[in-house]
């Protein structure tokens, strides 16, 4: 029997498996074909593994024998390049870490391991997700599934076309500022961006470490649960992460939650804002209560404090890389002459823009200037966004102020490619969760719409969310 992997998702695929309509290798070799086919073209992944067989027979047995079968056991994913799986490669689609393999694996991984689900490969990103196309890759774009001519947006750009062009049935990305949620937008699936500290970071290559979550993308808000319970929880190893009783986020709505609507003057792409205006009127007519008019004191200010604060956590997360702990090596005249040439010729052109910016806004005459403004400014937006959720359960925004644009339509203008980000960041400067859904299409490229909730509260998102798709 072939299966319908467009239509399949993780609940479904659980139920097949559990009954015996088709095997976990079945399903493991159909997104091989599919792979074989399309990711020459698309660049969704940058390796996939030659044990993925080996892997869904593991899987199978364990679905046999019915003994710790959970709703994982036998899923296909497709995982993100900067998170470790022991013994396998992991570059961050970097040339500094060309070849590196990884030592341990990362929490998320061993949890995953433990429920049984298969790993197809290691995707496509910006260099250390620092991007919003994949464009910034050192080894090559990928393309949007849906057209591609266009990005399937970034940073995690690989994992979401992998589960959009049929090669996975889910992934895990990383979100900074929005690398779950935007290419989930562009690529027509669920993405979510847990919570601070709900899921472990341990294993995960940093960014931005008060930024960055791991999250899933889906095809449904169902699996993107599913993926989420899995990979949550306190972890020894990640001394910011928290238990899911760590907030007890009051809901304010009776029956259903409470939307609240932003207003945004300008620069959102009257398509966006068409699907964005369809959204509220259909949650209306589902009889949930929408506030306009919610405004969040310098949340303007968003993005200038985004692009100081995580620069600065780049700049000095990224040190590491000098050329005799990971990776690539290029020998200069001495030893501190080593590192410029590595860092030179390893790093793409967008980390070291970033680590020159990080290292200028931390320097000691200008310290107090950029970084300790954006800091004060950080919390101001935090407890704007705390006040707001005193009204409201829920705000929502679009994902993305555009559909996936053109593929070298913004590489030259990187002020451009940040704005791309303007809805997103907020919920990683503030550390709130926050999940696109899929909204419909503008012409034949997907729109997404973003929910954001209290702290530890993707409860709500995922009851929003799931409504939305019967409404
Ligand atoms: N596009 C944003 C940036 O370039 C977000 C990246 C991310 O979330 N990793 O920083």
């Amino acid at each position: 029997m072939a299966i319908d992997l467009k239509n399949l998702t993780i609940e479904k695929a659980h139920a097949a498996l559990v009954r015996g309509d088709f095997t976990a290798v079945a399903l493991a070799q159909a997104y091989l074909d599919v792979i074989a086919s399309k990711n020459k073209e698309i660049n969704a992944y940058l390796e996939v593994y030659n044990d993925v067989i080996e892997q869904a027979k593991v899987a199978d047995a364990r679905l046999a024998a019915k003994t710790d079968v959970t709703m994982l056991t036998g899923i296909s994913f497709a995982i993100k390049d900067n998170i470790l799986i022991k013994g396998r490669i992991a570059t961050s689609a970097s040339k500094i870490l060309e070849g590196f393999q990884a030592p341990y694996d990362a929490t998320v991984i061993e949890k995953l391991k433990k429920a049984g689900a298969v790993f197809i490969g290691r995707t496509n990103m910006d260099e250390f997700a620092m991007g919003g196309s994949t464009e910034n890759s050192a080894f090559g774009v990928t393309k949007n599934p849906y057209d591609t001519s266009r990005v399937a947006g970034g940073s995690s750009g690989g994992s979401a076309a992998a589960v959009a062009m049929d090669g996975a049935l889910a992934a895990l990305g990383s979100d900074t500022g929005g690398s779950i949620r935007q290419p989930a937008s562009y690529c027509g699936l669920v993405g979510l961006k847990p919570t601070y500290g709900a899921v472990s970071r341990n294993g995960v290559m940093a960014m931005g470490s008060s930024l960055d979550q791991i999250g899933p993308f889906a095809k449904t808000v169902g699996d993107a649960e599913i993926i989420f319970n899995t990979i949550r929880g306190q972890d020894p190893l990640d001394s910011t992460t928290i238990t899911a009783e760590t907030f007890s986020p009051k809901r304010l709505g009776k029956t259903k939650p409470i939307i609240g609507i932003i207003n945004y003057e300008s620069g959102v792409d009257a398509r966006v804002m068409e699907k964005f205006n369809e959204a509220v009127a259909k949650y209306e007519k589902a009889g949930y209560e929408v506030r306009r008019g919610i405004t969040i004191p310098d949340i303007d200010y968003s993005l200038a404090v985004y692009y100081v604060v995580m620069p600065a956590e780049v700049s000095s997360n990224l040190a590491r890389f000098d050329g005799v702990r990971f990776g690539f090596h290029k020998d200069g005249k001495n030893g501190i002459d080593d590192y410029f040439e590595t860092r030179g010729a390893g790093f793409g052109k967008e980390a070291r823009r970033r680590i020159l910016l990080g290292t200028y806004v931390l320097s000691s005459g200008y310290y107090d200037a950029y970084y300790n403004r954006a800091i004060a400014l950080r919390r101001t937006i935090t407890a704007g966004f705390e006040k707001a959720f005193e009204g409201v359960d829920i705000i929502m925004t679009p994902t993305a102020p555009s559909p996936a644009f053109k593929i070298g339509e913004k590489v030259s203008d990187p002020v451009a490619m940040y704005l791309e980000d303007i809805f997103t960041v907020p919920a990683n400067l503030t550390g709130m969760p926050a999940i696109s859904v899929p909204a419909g299409f503008a012409g034949d490229l997907p729109v997404g719409i973003q929910l954001t909730a209290r702290h530890g509260d993707e409860k709500t998102l995922f009851e929003a969310g799931k409504d939305f798709y019967g409404i």
